[in-house]
């Protein structure tokens, strides 16, 4: 926050600061209690292979409506978990339901590679991270090679020593790791070429930008590097058919957005996983 240090607002910045601390902490009484009432669920969104359309997977995305009925956006209220280390608990509940809904999809007989787990930066240096993915994959009874972290760059970044180890750890018992919303943090390459990673996602900033000036250069950078790496490279937020087409021109391996399928909640993917095919 730059803003208070502009000449002659600074009356209006510590006065809108007010406000937005207040507003913060209210939505986090909130927050802690919709946990409290099982107001946040699980939504799931499915991840395609492009060049066969065939389903691969599902990526659980947190949902929270308030009791007004509004939706809050994960944007919005994970940074206020975070904060408040609601993140720790909300965070387990998130990683041992999605291993329990993907060990109940393959029961069912879907023949899928993984199910996507997002964790914050937080939740990955907690000294007990690998004792509770081993549980809620234990419990669930699900194989840890089903289960993909999906860790953004900042993870990567501030975790120095323990984080190295962490991931090493997870990598040995099989879970698949993938990096998140990748390009839009700043990872050395040098350093992602050491790292134990499977997969990267290209955020979906850069497949919006497929239809604008300069067009598909990024998401195609992204896919060349993980293809030089030996990675395979997922693009997010496919919303339109030529989305879709420049993907899958330049390789890139697999994808998810609109155009598929929006989030969807567990019993609906039966229908939706007849309708796909
Ligand atoms: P993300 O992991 O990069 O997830 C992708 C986001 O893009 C999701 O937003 C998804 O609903 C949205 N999306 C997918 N396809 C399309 C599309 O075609 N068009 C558009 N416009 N959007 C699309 P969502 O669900 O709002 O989540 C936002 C972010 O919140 C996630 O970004 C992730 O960083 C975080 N998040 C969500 N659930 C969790 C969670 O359980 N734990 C943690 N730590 N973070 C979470
Ligand atoms: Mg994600
Ligand atoms: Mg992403
Ligand atoms: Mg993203």
């Amino acid at each position: 926050r730059t803003k208070g240090f502009q000449r002659g607002s600074y009356t209006l910045f510590t006065r809108e600061m007010g406000v937005e601390i207040r507003e913060r902490s209210l939505l986090m009484q909130h927050l802690h209690k919709a946990f409290d009432a099982e107001r946040l669920y699980l939504m799931y969104q499915p991840q395609i292979e492009l060049s066969t359309r065939k389903v691969v997977g599902f990526e659980a995305l947190l949902r929270w409506r308030t009791d007004e009925g509004k939706m809050i956006s994960p944007t919005e209220f994970i940074p206020l978990a975070e904060h408040s280390g609601l993140i720790i608990s909300l965070g387990a509940w998130v990683l041992r339901t999605s291993c329990f809904t993907m060990r109940q999809l393959l029961d069912d007989g879907y023949q899928l590679d993984r199910m996507g787990v997002n964790v914050s930066a937080i939740q990955f240096r907690q000294a007990d991270f690998m004792q509770l993915v081993s549980n809620a994959l234990r419990d669930s009874g699900l194989e840890p090679h089903y289960l993909e972290l999906e860790i953004t760059e900042s993870v990567t970044m501030n975790g120095a020593a323990d984080f190295e180890e962490t991931l090493d750890k997870l990598k040995s018992i099989g879970v698949q790791i993938a990096i998140d919303d990748f390009g839009t943090g700043f990872s050395s390459l040098s350093y992602l070429d050491k790292l134990p990673v499977d997969r990267l996602k290209i955020d979906r900033a850069f497949v919006n930008q497929i239809d604008h000036q300069g067009g598909p250069r990024i998401a195609e950078l992204i896919t060349q590097l993980g293809k030089k790496l030996g990675l395979k490279v997922i693009a997010e937020g496919i919303e339109t058919q030529a989305h879709y087409e420049a993907l899958q021109a330049m390789h890139c391996d697999e994808g998810q957005g609109f155009l598929i399928a929006r989030p969807m909640l567990e019993s609906a993917i039966a229908s939706w996983m007849t309708e796909w095919k």
